[in-house]
């Protein structure tokens, strides 16, 4: 094993990558970039049936999209290639038949019949299954060799002893052990010459030199049996950090089948990747050193240690991503918020007949989501309609009747108004609502909803106004009146 860390993700490519597994790729990279050792991408391939089109790109597409750049993967290569596993498949039954005439492994002729009907068999009993080992007693190596050349399919089955304890350590959870006699006779090397992942992921972790081996608990029932394989091997193993599921709720898994969000999903519905990665590091982790909650990704490599890393399932609430959402969104410099939010306004309206730059300013401070901007805005290009229960406002006390002589009294100002900008609407409104006889709130409120026709605006009455222009808020004002007759 090299003195260099190496670290690697190792997805499936069977489909969007989730938040699970962009947290176990978050890991692994901070582990590797804390200790300036290796970042590697695999990608594990070898159960076909579960392949789906297209998700091996949309992986490297998350990778960098997310920040998490490989040292070594299918595109970017590098020394201990190929990294897809259906690319390597020549150079696993070598393993398989030196384990095979060690008697660590052995061939198996079981017809699928066979095997359904020993699973019958469990089942009526009432015992999980597991492979009698019926081929490793009555075919010898001879047989098994001679009923290969002969073209009999066959698979390659790992040789788990029926007695004593497999074993191995964690850095999270310990040492973990288990009696043998409950670990099952797995096939290493299907029929189709392809391995199994219970194989492919030893051999590879071993001849790409890797160091700490970051996956989920879901492994960690298996990972005595890898264990095996490398002490048959002679190999020394890796260290292992199997890390918690990500949950929804106490009782079940963030999963894409339950409609819970992808990278991809989040990205597409406005949260910033600063943020994503920023909350999901924190999901089962904080740094020792600081209560601090806000992280950038070189924080992120500078404080992790798996020391800080948590048992229990962390849970994934969207209430929080979005607030730390929030806090990235006000940190944009204007003109990047301003770029980032450009799609989405003009989803609704156009930009260029608006003070862009001004809009962009009054909704910085206002976005948790980009996503949430059309709705916020729409009323700009569009007066919505509204109901006159809309002008009563308990804590001013303004009812529509109010609502009626502020607008006829705020309508000639408005017409007398020398320059439309926000200084000159504040400056001339406030100075002449003393006259009125009303509060100034009983006048700014109906103002604002006869213009906007909402009662949440990103800005007060003066800021919209400006934002409409003189036209716009002169005819909706009129028209406003005219419905309250
Ligand atoms: N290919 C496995 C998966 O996607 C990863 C397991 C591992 O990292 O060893 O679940």
């Amino acid at each position: 094993m090299s003195d260099v860390v190496r670290t690697r993700f190792a997805p499936s490519p069977t489909g969007y990558l989730h938040l699970g597994g962009l947290r176990t790729a978050l890991y692994t990279y901070l582990l590797a970039r804390k200790h300036g050792g290796r970042f590697v991408l695999r990608i594990e391939d070898t159960d076909q049936e579960r392949e789906v089109p297209g998700a091996v790109d949309l992986i490297y597409k998350s990778m960098h999209e997310a920040g998490l750049d490989y040292d070594e993967g299918p595109d970017v290569g590098g020394d201990y290639g190929p990294y897809i596993q259906t690319q390597r498949r020549d150079l696993y039954p070598k393993y398989a038949w030196q384990l095979v005439e060690s008697g660590h492994a052995y061939c198996c002729f079981c017809t699928k019949e066979e095997l359904d009907q020993q699973h019958k068999e469990a089942e009526a009993k009432g015992v999980t299954w597991k492979y009698n080992k019926k081929c490793l007693h009555e075919v010898s190596l001879e047989e098994a060799r001679r009923r290969i050349a002969a073209g009999e399919p066959y698979v390659i089955r790992q040789n788990v002893p029926t007695t004593g304890k497999a074993g191995f350590d964690d850095l999270l959870y310990g040492h973990v052990e288990v009696d043998c006699d409950t670990l099952d006779d797995n096939v290493l090397l299907k029929a189709d010459g392809l391995p199994t992942y219970n194989f492919a992921n030893v051999i590879d972790d071993h001849l790409m030199a890797i160091t700490h081996v970051t996956r989920g608990t879901e492994y960690l029932s298996s990972a005595p049996k890898y264990n095996l394989l490398y002490e048959a091997f002679g190999w020394k193993p890796p260290l292992y950090l199997h890390l918690p599921p990500v949950m929804k709720d106490s009782t079940r898994k963030l999963s894409k089948r339950y409609g819970d969000p992808s990278f991809e999903d989040l990205l597409a519905q406005g949260y910033l990747k600063e943020a994503i990665i920023n909350f999901i590091a924190l999901l089962g982790w904080a740094p020792k050193e600081t209560n601090e909650e806000f992280f950038s990704m070189d924080d992120l490599i500078r404080l992790f240690d798996e020391r800080g890393l948590n048992k229990s399932p962390a849970i994934f609430d969207m209430n929080k991503l979005t607030y730390f959402n929030a806090h990235y969104i006000r940190e944009l410099t204007p003109e990047r918020y301003a770029e980032l939010a450009h799609p989405w306004l003009s989803q609704v309206l156009d930009p260029d007949r608006f003070d862009f730059p001004r809009l962009c300013e009054l909704l910085q401070g206002r976005t948790e989501i980009f996503s949430q901007l059309p709705d916020m805005v729409r009323f700009l290009a569009e007066m919505p309609s509204f109901d006159e229960a809309l002008y009563v406002n308990k804590k001013s006390k303004t009812t529509p009747e109010i609502a009626r002589q502020a607008l006829a009294f705020v309508e000639p100002v408005l017409a007398a108004i020398p320059e439309w900008t926000e200084t000159c609407l504040h400056d001339t409104i406030m100075a002449a609502i003393p006259e009125s006889g009303m509060k100034t709130s009983q006048v700014l409120w109906p103002f604002r909803i006869a213009i906007t026709g909402q009662a949440a605006t990103p800005g007060g009455a003066f800021e919209m106004a400006y934002l409409l222009g003189r036209e716009t808020t002169m005819e909706r004002l009129h028209a406003s009146i005219a419905a309250l007759g």
